[in-house]
């Protein structure tokens, strides 16, 4: 893993948002039905350091000379960012090098920990996940690791939420017959209520899932949901894939990964390994490109291939 920031990238949730991957893909402690990035190769509830911290600095530092205009400085990537324990110092590091918010996006498994509450009470703002509140439910779609509890996960979102001064939005991710009961919706409305965060967001699939059990929700039910869940701070997460709405969208890149697709069909990997590009830059440009339809994404065993369309 040698570059660890990328973007800046349009976000759906948080406008233009500089990335910072912290994971060496694929590592998470769960392994969910819908995840973007492929199956959990790595799936573990260990914390470790996983590079220098001072390269993550450096890199950093490099990008502030550009000057580019940022809404938020991210903490993401192809797993669980608090896998990372490295993350709480990184996290101060950046603040005192600039006044742009730094948001953490986390699947919420480790926030029971005290030491994980410690490292992100210096963020503005996290984006935690809570998709199910019954065990059954949560192993269903979550599938997590060993020693991780659906239990667990709510106490210490609880917990974080009472002494944490950011802002807290809440994401649910939703799969068609997987936690769209009525009875699951309102066990995780009640979780809600409880943690009362900023913004509840609803979210479903867009791109090919890990696994093929995952459904996308549809508006109809995404839209009765927010129904449901009157008086809740709640809005659907709403698609960014116009290039005009990508901050620094290179030309380049979006021939070069056409240009390449059109010889043979590829996966996300063949097309990192061929740019040098980052995971999560490289989905931004294949989302530009399937919505106007000039490649589209084909499942083949456990991969996704992109084709040309013509
Ligand atoms: S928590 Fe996020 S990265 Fe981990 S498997 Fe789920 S969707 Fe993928």
């Amino acid at each position: 893993m040698d570059k660890h920031i990328f973007g800046p990238v349009p976000s759906r949730r948080l406008g233009i948002s500089l990335g910072i991957d912290i994971i060496p893909f694929k590592t998470c402690t769960l392994d969910c039905l819908y995840c973007e990035c492929g199956r959990t190769t790595n799936h573990t509830i260990e914390r470790r350091s996983f590079f220098s911290t001072e390269d993550l600095i450096a890199e950093f530092r490099e990008f502030l000379k550009t000057g580019d205009h940022l809404d938020y400085i991210t903490f993401s990537g192809s797993g669980e960012p608090t896998l990372n324990s490295d993350i709480g110092y990184m996290i101060k590091e950046i603040k005192k090098m600039t006044k742009t918010p730094v948001a953490v996006l986390t699947n919420t498994t480790l926030l029971h920990l005290p030491e994980v509450q410690n490292d992100l009470l210096n963020s503005d703002l996290i984006l935690p996940s809570l998709d199910a509140v019954s065990e059954n439910v949560f192993r269903k779609i979550n599938r997590p690791a060993s020693g991780i509890s659906a239990e667990n996960l709510i106490n210490g979102l609880k917990s974080f939420s009472r002494k944490y001064k950011g802002e807290i939005w809440l994401e649910v991710f939703v799969s068609r017959g997987i936690n769209d009961s009525d009875e699951e919706l309102e066990k995780i409305r009640k979780v809600i209520e409880q943690i009362m965060p900023s913004k509840v967001q609803l979210n479903s699939l867009d791109r090919p899932p890990a696994y093929s059990e995952a459904k996308p929700a549809g508006h109809d039910l995404l839209g009765m949901i927010v129904e449901k869940w009157k008086g809740l701070p709640v809005e659907i997460i709403k698609r960014v894939k116009k290039r005009e709405e990508i901050p620094s969208f290179s030309k380049n890149l979006e021939s070069n990964i056409l240009n390449t697709i059109i010889r043979r069909p590829l996966t996300i990997e063949d097309l990192i390994m061929l740019t040098g590009k980052n995971r999560l830059e490289i989905l931004k440009y294949i989302d530009v490109l399937e919505k106007e339809k000039s490649i589209r994404a084909e499942i083949v065993g456990e991969k996704i291939f992109y084709r040309t369309n013509s």
